[in-house]
């Protein structure tokens, strides 16, 4: 059995280069790894390689990481990319009650708040005058709320800039509006996007298997749901991103599946902008109270889960991203050193991680980004949502230039 790695040995890994390590790596391991290397394709392996390397331990965990960082290198380069954008969870009340979530507020809870469109309109402006090029709107699912409030949010938005880019609503908020005003999915989605949304966050998804969602949230969307909506979404011209919560209930094999369904839908619909890995934030919240679920991710877990993403969804979906609030600042370095090359988005007000328990902060700076991208020796680049534009940022060379790096979606 392989020996698991010292924390001191994961720290130091992004000195190691694939190539050191390729001798030391089982047969299997190894073999599966060379052959996603070698097609830069995450297919190229069956689903048992998939599992072996999602149970890599030791030199296969060292060689899984460093495979993983040449992949980056490979396929997105030494851009580090990040979106200026401002997070607005436009209230906190919720009647969902997933027990991962130490946000959420029943109606009688003494610091609930509910920000109407104008209100939502009005730190799109201050955001705008910050600089930022998106809003990120999510929110609790309150009992009675307007049929029509996620449409009225899209257009007070658009009325106060329109140019701002509205990356809103998740999957279960568009279940939710669908059963408040009683359409078709695929209208209610066309209906959001004729009023401003420009993608959808692929958050709700936590791990993709009915018996785990049944755990972490009895009332949540179903998998079938979810994959409904994304599907629809991409059809009808909106581009999502896709998650996954990991470091509770779930085993690696869950991991590897749901990267292959995302891989599936990827391959029919293209609509996938970035994957999104989420570390579970366990101080606060009932699933782990209960003793429902683990402690959260340990480092090794964290590391694995990054690599492995950008390993699987090779030829697939080309930015794997760090949710820099969940992990710390030395933590989402050492991702981005793991395969990953995209920051998110600097947020200017975030408020779930911070609840349940994570203290990484609610803002980092355009500056703070470029700085920790920089001391990293890659490269800084501000996007816009969708990939499409992208502007380099070195404060050291004084260079400011357009790049694209993703085709736009038809
Ligand atoms: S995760 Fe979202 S849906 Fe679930 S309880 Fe929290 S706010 Fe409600």
């Amino acid at each position: 059995m392989a020996r698991e790695l010292l924390s001191s040995e994961l720290e130091e890994f992004p000195s190691l280069h694939w190539s050191d390590i390729a001798p030391r790596v089982a047969p299997v391991v190894r073999s599966a790894l060379e052959k996603i290397l070698d097609t830069q394709n995450g297919d190229a392996v069956s689903l048992e390689e998939a599992y072996a390397l999602a149970h890599a331990e030791g030199d296969d965990l060292l060689g899984l990481l460093t495979a993983a960082d040449w992949l980056r290198a490979e396929l997105s380069g030494n851009l580090v990319t990040y979106v200026v954008n401002r997070n607005i969870n436009f209230t906190n009340i919720c009647f969902v009650g997933c027990k991962f979530c130490a946000f959420s507020r029943g109606p009688r809870d003494s610091d609930t708040y509910f920000l109407d469109p104008d209100q939502v309109g009005q730190k799109a402006i201050e955001a705008w005058q910050l600089g930022a090029t998106e809003v990120c709107i999510q929110g609790g699912l309150p009992h009675g709320l307007p049929p029509f409030y996620y449409r009225d949010i899209l257009r007070a938005v658009k009325k106060a800039v329109p140019a701002m880019h509205i990356h809103a609503f998740s999957p279960m908020e568009i279940v939710y509006g669908v059963e408040l005003t009683g359409m078709p999915l695929a209208d209610y989605l066309s209906m959001l996007r004729d009023n401003g949304l420009g993608t959808l966050p692929g958050t709700a998804a936590e791990i993709l298997d009915d018996e785990v969602r049944h755990i972490l949230s009895r009332n949540k969307l179903s998998t079938a749901q979810w994959v409904e909506v994304i599907r629809t979404a991409h059809r009808n011209r909106i581009r999502s991103t896709s998650t996954m919560m990991y470091g509770h209930t779930e085993t690696p094999e869950h991991w590897v599946r749901q990267m292959r369904l995302l891989r599936e839908i990827q391959d029919e619909t293209g609509g996938f902008t970035e994957f999104v890995p989420l570390g579970f934030v366990h101080q606060n919240t009932l699933l782990f109270h209960q003793g429902l679920a683990r402690s959260g991710p340990t480092l090794a877990e964290h590391l694995k889960v990054h690599a492995l993403s950008r390993l699987l969804l090779a030829g697939s979906i080309n930015n794997i991203q760090v949710s820099w609030v969940k992990l710390n600042r030395r933590l989402s370095q050492l991702c981005l050193h793991a395969g990953a090359n995209d920051y998110g988005g600097t947020l200017m007000e975030e408020n779930i991680s911070r609840e349940a328990g994570a203290t990484a902060g609610q803002y980092t700076s355009p500056e703070d980004f470029q700085a920790l991208i920089l001391e990293m020796g890659r490269i800084p680049a501000e996007r816009n949502t969708i990939y499409t534009r992208i502007k380099l940022k070195s404060p050291l060379e004084d260079f400011t230039a357009e790049e694209t790096l993703e085709p736009e979606f038809a």
